[in-house]
């Protein structure tokens, strides 16, 4: 420990879960974080005050005015110059604790970069916002046999579950398919501050119950909070199950990179999300997205305007996004207005 250290982390020494030994092996302990949002900035806060030694953050998206409202780390110059999340929040722990090293990631998490990525990496905390990238990061996790932490939260409503290797059930046992057809999002259905920051706590409480060498006191349970009505509830995490594709079989399809739906280009300035097995009641999406901008929908495809970007949305879940040949950029707006 440096010198000052034990004065530093004095309080959470004291506290008898974690001690000076508990402490030591914070200080060593690499996080990353997939997705600096709301849950991923609480987090990397949390933690970089924590003491954890190396903190890799993994975001392709920029500052923006709507994120200040529940965005922890970033502040009102960050929108005005629309930093990459990734770097924004590099700088500023740099503030927080610049004995934590930041490694800023400004990239879509992909089969390709996850190696890359998560290199010499103890825990994974989960901040995205799309099961595809969830599902990625579980096959990750469960191949190389670390463990990880499922958040999500929308409006006022959030979730946590605990993925421990070849011990707990993985996403992939609870969960086999991602969901269907619309799901709200946090641009669709709004988000509260308190309750990501309510989610990212039990995350990162986890994760430092598993990196100071208690991970059998993680609570094996799936807890579900709505801060708006109170009710908080929670479930015994299901058993593992025997036929699981992932902790079981080991196929890792989305590692494989076999799940991703393709993209191509298309036209000069568009990109195309092929998919086909999304069933979309294109009337209910235009009522969701009418609030954001301007929508014409009939039968056939929805068009949606946010500029400089124009979607349009197939009944079959097939998207075009025209103002980039960025696939990165349009798989996050896919993700943020139709659902992930
Ligand atoms: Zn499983």
């Amino acid at each position: 420990m440096q010198a000052g250290d034990r004065e530093r982390y004095s309080r959470q020494i004291l506290f008898a879960g974690i001690g000076e030994e508990g402490q030591e092996r914070i200080l060593s302990s690499h996080v990353a974080i997939a997705g600096c949002g709301a849950l991923g900035t609480f987090q990397a806060a949390a933690l970089a005050r924590a003491g954890v030694g190396k903190l890799t953050i993994i975001d392709r998206d920029y500052v923006e005015w709507s994120n200040l409202q529940r965005q922890w780390l970033f502040e009102e110059s960050d929108a005005e110059q629309a930093l990459p999340k990734a770097a924004a929040a590099a700088r500023r722990i740099g503030s927080i604790n610049h004995n934590c090293e930041v490694v800023p990631i400004v990239a879509d998490l992909t089969a390709s970069n996850i190696e890359d990525c998560m290199e010499g990496v103890d825990l994974l905390l989960d901040g995205t916002d799309n099961f595809e990238t969830r599902y990625l990061l579980n096959d990750y996790a469960i191949r190389e046999g670390k463990p990880w932490i499922y958040g999500a939260a929308v409006s006022s409503y959030g979730l946590v579950m605990p993925v421990l290797p070849a011990e707990t059930a993985c996403l992939a046992c609870v969960y086999p398919q991602p969901p269907s057809g619309v799901q709200p999002t946090c641009e669709t259905a709004g988000v509260l501050g308190t309750i990501t920051a309510l989610i990212a706590s039990l995350q990162v409480t986890a994760a430092l119950q598993i990196l100071v060498g208690r991970a059998a006191e993680v609570p094996r349970k799936i807890t579900t909070v709505d801060v708006w009505s109170g009710a908080i509830r929670q479930m015994p995490q299901p058993e593992r199950d025997p036929d699981c594709p992932v902790c079981e079989r080991r196929e890792f399809r989305y590692l494989n990179g076999e799940m991703r739906k393709p993209i191509s280009l298309c036209g000069r300035n568009a990109v195309q999300i092929h998919e086909r097995q999304r069933p979309i009641a294109l009337k209910d999406l235009a009522t969701a997205l009418e609030p954001l901008g301007d929508v014409r929908v009939n039968e056939f495809a929805l068009r949606f305007f946010i500029p400089p970007y124009e979607m349009t949305i197939f009944p079959d879940g097939r998207a075009i996004i025209k103002g980039t040949t960025d696939p990165g950029i349009a798989r996050s707006l896919y993700s943020r207005y139709v659902g992930a």
